[in-house]
This record gives C-alpha cells, structure tokens and sequence, in this order.
C-alpha cells in the first residue's frame, strides 16, 4: 500500500463565482463537473500536484447545502488520494473508525471516492480518492 498524498482541499461556495479570489492569486479553473450522486457543481484549480475543489450545491437537499446552511461557506473537507480504496475502508471499518460510505461511489474525474465520518478525524471531513485505473 503506498502512501496517501494530499489530493485536494474541498471548499463549500455558495457560487462558484468564489473562484476569482484565486484566480486573483494567479491560479486557474481546470475543469468544471457537476456530480450529480453528490449534488454539487464543482470546479477544480490545481496547486502544485494538489489542488482546490470549489463545490456549489445544486440543490437545497445536498450535503452541501445543507452543510452551507449550518456552518457557512468554508473549508468543508480533506481528499487524500490512495491506490486502493475498498481496502482502505475495510481496513479503518475494521479499526472502528466511523464511515460515511462503507463502499466508494463514483466522484468527480471518473474517480472512486469515499467519506469517513467527522467523528473520525476530529471534526474534519476526510474523503479518500482512488483514480481511474488505466489498463
Ligand atoms: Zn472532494
């Protein structure tokens, strides 16, 4: 198993139009997606071999939303990218850390993503990510 590297920084906007204040800082949009599984328009702006990732609700049901109407636009979660998720779910199920998806469901860029639950990580949000396997 290698180890995680920091994928992105997950950031709840109420518009994507936030973009502009790091636009400002010389930094660029990507690439835009909505992921319709998780309600949000997002929009992803690379910074060395991590990146940001904006997300707008697309709904006032989605997490999102619903985490906007509750604490406020902000950093919302931290996405390390690993080789092979499923494993690393059983593996944090089996040490009793609490999950959100006990399984990964399809993310933004074709990726394989899952949460932990907050109580996890001291009230940080942590999502895995596992990329598209190229065969
Ligand atoms: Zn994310």
């Amino acid at each position: 198993m290698s180890k995680p590297e920091l994928d992105h920084i997950g950031i709840a906007v109420r518009s994507i139009e936030a973009a502009s204040i790091y636009e400002a800082l010389g930094l660029q949009v990507d690439h835009l997606e909505t992921v319709e599984s998780q309600g949000v328009r997002t929009a992803f702006l690379s910074v060395g071999d991590s990146n940001l990732e904006l997300l707008e609700p697309t709904n006032p049901d989605s997490p999102v939303a619903r985490y906007i109407e509750k604490r406020g636009e902000g950093i919302h979660h931290l996405c390390f990218r690993v080789d092979d998720i499923d494993a690393h779910l059983q593996r944090l199920a089996a040490a009793g850390y609490r999950l959100i998806n006990e399984s990964s469901v399809p993310g933004a860029h074709g990726c394989r993503v899952a949460f932990l639950h907050p109580s996890a990580g001291s009230g940080v949000l942590i999502e895995l990510s596992e990329r598209e396997k190229k065969s």
